[in-house]
């Protein structure tokens, strides 16, 4: 299997419409092949999710990039990812954030993410087991949070963790269909940003989906 040109073609067609090129060039380095299983490994480099197994997948490459971009990362932030899943996503955010906090609520799927991203040689990724309330809240408030669930409506508790000025992509809506939005935490009113349909696992857990 030539990963390298498969890789190259997916990239060209993010390209298309992802006008981020920083997002575009670190996807461009990690291997997303790590991160899916050995029987759809032949696929990892189509514009598709995959199955990781536990009813949960590996997100869309281009919805992946979309999110990504709308965190607007400038390097020096400290990012929290709800849905850790195979942690690809979790790698994307390690090469253009200062840390990344990422909390799964799957012990296997968190071990598995733990073991490819220590592969990879990260460093600056945190990795929890989730906790009653959602998110990872530490006393410091997050300058960006990534939510890879579906969640029925913007949990207050996510809000609660976020920096005034720091953006929270989630997708919001039923549990088969939701908008990704981009949230802008303001003192007053937040800005809200709809970037558009997607489908996604549900969010499991208090302020969110009954597993
Ligand atoms: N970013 C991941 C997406 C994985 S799917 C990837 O691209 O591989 C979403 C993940 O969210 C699943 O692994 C699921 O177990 C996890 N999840 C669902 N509810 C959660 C919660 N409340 N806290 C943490 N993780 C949760």
């Amino acid at each position: 299997m030539d990963f390298k040109a498969a890789k190259a073609r997916l990239i060209e067609h993010l390209g298309a419409e992802i006008k981020d090129k920083q997002v575009l060039d670190v996807m461009s380095r990690i291997p997303r092949e790590y991160f899916v299983p050995p029987q759809s490994r032949y696929l990892a480099y189509e514009d598709m999710p995959l199955p990781i197994g536990f009813e949960q997948t590996i997100s869309q490459p281009f919805i992946i990039a979309l999110m990504t971009g709308a965190l607007q990362l400038q390097g020096d932030e400290r990012v929290l990812e709800i849905g850790t899943g195979s942690g690809y996503q979790t790698a994307i955010l390690a090469e253009l954030a200062r840390l990344v906090i990422t909390v799964e609520r799957l012990p296997a799927l968190a071990e598995a993410a733990k073991k490819a991203l220590d592969g990879l040689g990260y460093r600056n990724i945190e990795i929890h087991l989730s906790e009653e309330t959602l998110g990872w809240p530490s006393g410091v408030l997050y300058d960006a949070i990534m939510v890879t669930a579906g969640a029925p409506e913007v949990p207050p508790d996510l809000i609660a963790q976020l920096a005034l000025g720091g953006r929270l992509v989630i997708p919001v809506g039923s549990r088969y269909l939701q908008e990704l939005y981009q949230i802008t935490r303001r003192e007053k009113k937040n800005i809200v940003k709809d970037l558009g349909s997607c489908r996604f696992v549900p969010l499991i857990g208090r302020g969110a989906w009954e597993e």
